[in-house]
């Protein structure tokens, strides 16, 4: 959450800068702000988006060569002009940014303020910039020095970057816990919450890690840690180019992601899965075949979205591997003394590789020994550099708030995952591992068939979209599909819904079916298909309205449902990867059917840096 963006060299930083802003807008949208170095700092802050500070903007003393930039997802006082970053120092002299949280400022505040510092904004951004320029001029040290010892002195996660008028030309960046790009050019530097801002200046990166300290002149990158010590920067030659992050003719991020599904799962199976040869290949979890094959319990941890994905790797996983499988939510089980054995395997799953509460979780497990598997989107990442072993999703950027290429990519690396490893367990036959590789093989095949039927989901999105409430119901690998497409429908069109295993409503939610509650059935068919149209009698008996997917072929369904949409047949292993787009398409089509902003909806932001 929150996006910074700087440069320095012999461009114009204003544009640059605001051109970063508007791709890190994901990672929040409260307010927008830059502070631009030019003899004196200029600080243009406003509420609201980036177009909106654009517009304020107009006319005003823009010219400069160096600048920092903020996107924000507010965490300390309310989305206003006066929270929004940057912050200027009681002197004026410094600016700053910030993507986290910085625990201890009650007390630091508390300090200042007995030694007659006046604060004009309610974040603790300011107290944090404060509590640095005190212990400059207090200890009549430079900048650099002073920002080492604050941030020793700090508990939470940032990422800062400072400019000081004293010093033109130069930025000061530090991370802890949130993400920090530096792009090398010629004679030039970027930095960015991720490589976006960059991507059509240089392609040779910097990923700084918590504890290092950037000092960014136009020619000239020089690392340390926090005991003043020089690290030579790793450069990293960037994979991603400039169309991957625009939206291409899509009216949003969000449907050219859900459409780009079919390509991004053969991108992910790409390589890996050859079903002819009855192999795949991944080094991760090859490397680490052996933990995986004696392991006895595999702890899943992960947040939102990912850990509906996690939930569909427990059956999986357990289906086919026999290793008992828990999913947790990182934010809870970070805090929960968990027991953790030696050889436990913990898979950490997110997007943006970023999620705080999951990078801490990953950590811990990891000084109790266990072994850190992560699935991750966003190549270079912090959870991606801190496992032992993992594979990426390679599902591209996703740009649009709510997880839709990013899940599907989660989905099918860990249904190869537990493929491979029951093969190299001897827990599957070798007839049912080539059926599953083939049926695994031709899901882009069947995703695209999915997406050719988006009216006729369009056309249900329109008959619900007043709906107040909506109930989505699944069983087996579908249950958490059903979590899924509710949460969706809550983050995409603000209508209240709750996912539930389907024969679970019958003890509370069931209580909410009227004739007008819309109630979502994720019920392609499985080994126990007749179970859940039991289930949807259940709800008609009382006059819910039942919108279901199903299986192509299915002829008793038809008849109950007032809504019905047909997807490919396939073993029930491989339904979620089918069964979750037309939930995707129906929050996607709700949402613009009621004018949200689907790609920025309210209150939320990408890439959950704060916890
Ligand atoms: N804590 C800072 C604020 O509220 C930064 C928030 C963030 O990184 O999301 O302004």
């Amino acid at each position: 959450m929150c996006g910074i963006v700087g440069y320095t060299g012999p461009r114009e930083a204003y544009p640059v800068v605001i051109k970063g802003l508007k791709r890190l807008e994901y990672r929040g949208y409260d307010s927008t702000g830059v502070a631009l170095l030019n003899g004196t700092v200029k600080v243009y802050k406003k509420k609201g988006r980036v177009a909106e500070l654009e517009e304020y903007a107009v006319g005003k003393e823009l010219h400069a060569h160096t600048g920092i930039g903020h996107t924000r997802w507010a965490t300390h006082g309310e989305p206003s002009d006066r929270n929004a970053h940057p912050h200027t120092s009681r002197s004026g002299k410094l600016a700053m940014i910030h993507n986290g949280i910085i625990e201890n400022y009650v007390q630091l505040k508390k300090d200042l303020v007995n030694k007659g510092y006046h604060f004009t904004s309610d974040t603790d951004t300011e107290v944090l910039l404060n509590f640095i320029e005190d212990i400059k001029e207090n200890n009549n040290c430079g900048l650099e020095e002073a920002i080492r010892i604050a941030l020793k002195r700090v508990t939470g996660a940032y990422c800062i970057l400072l400019i000081n008028e004293d010093d033109p030309g130069t930025i000061i960046a530090a991370r802890k816990g949130s993400p920090l790009v530096i792009g090398v050019g010629k004679g030039e530097h970027f930095l960015g919450s991720d490589a976006s801002p960059m991507l059509e200046y240089t392609k040779e990166v910097v990923y700084v890690n918590d504890y290092e300290l950037a000092i960014v002149k136009p020619d000239e990158l020089i690392l340390k840690n926090l005991g003043n010590e020089k690290i030579t920067p790793f450069i990293t030659k960037l994979d991603m180019d400039l169309a991957a992050i625009e939206m291409g003719g899509y009216d949003h991020f969000m449907l050219k992601e859900i459409f780009e599904q079919p390509s991004t799962i053969h991108d992910c199976l790409r390589g890996r899965l050859d079903a002819t040869a009855g192999t795949i290949t991944m080094s991760g979890v090859q490397n680490n075949i052996e933990a995986f094959k004696t392991a006895q319990r595999i702890i899943i941890v992960a947040c939102g979205t990912s850990w509906h994905a996690g939930l569909v790797a427990e059956y999986v996983i357990e289906e086919l591997c026999r290793i008992p499988v828990e999913v947790e939510y990182a934010s809870e089980f970070r805090y929960r003394n968990p027991v953790i054995n030696k050889g436990d395997i913990i898979i950490a799953i997110s997007q943006s590789g970023e999620t705080a509460d999951t990078l801490v979780a990953i950590e811990k497990a990891k000084e109790q020994g266990a072994v850190i598997f992560g699935i991750v989107n966003a190549v270079g990442s912090s959870i991606a550099r801190l496992s032992n072993g993992g594979a990426y999703t390679h599902a591209g950027p996703e740009i649009g708030v709510a997880s839709t290429k990013a899940f599907t990519g989660q989905l099918a690396v860990l249904t190869m995952m537990a493929l491979k490893i029951a093969k190299e367990k001897g827990t599957i036959t070798d007839e049912r591992y080539s059926k599953l590789l083939f049926e695994l093989d031709s899901i882009p095949e069947k995703v695209e068939a999915i997406l050719k039927g988006a009216n006729a989901i369009k056309a249900i999105a329109e008959k619900y979209k007043g709906a107040a409430d909506a109930l989505f119901l699944g069983r087996g690998y579908n249950f958490p599909i059903a979590l899924e497409g509710a949460l969706k429908l809550k983050e995409i069109s603000y209508i209240h819904a709750e996912g539930y295993p389907a024969a679970e409503m019958k003890h509370g939610p069931i209580a909410l079916v009227t004739e007008i509650l819309p109630v979502v059935f994720v019920a392609t068919k499985d080994s126990y298909h007749e179970k859940i149209v039991s289930n949807i009698q259940e709800i008609k008996a009382r006059k819910g309205k039942v919108i279901a997917i199903i299986s192509e072929g299915d002829d008793v369904i038809p008849s109950l449902a007032d809504d019905v949409f047909f997807v490919p047949p396939a073993d029930e292993i491989m339904a979620p990867l089918l069964s979750c787009i037309p939930l995707q398409l129906l929050s996607y089509y709700v949402g613009i059917a009621k004018g949200v902003d689907v790609d920025k909806p309210r209150n939320l932001a990408k890439s959950v840096t704060v916890e």
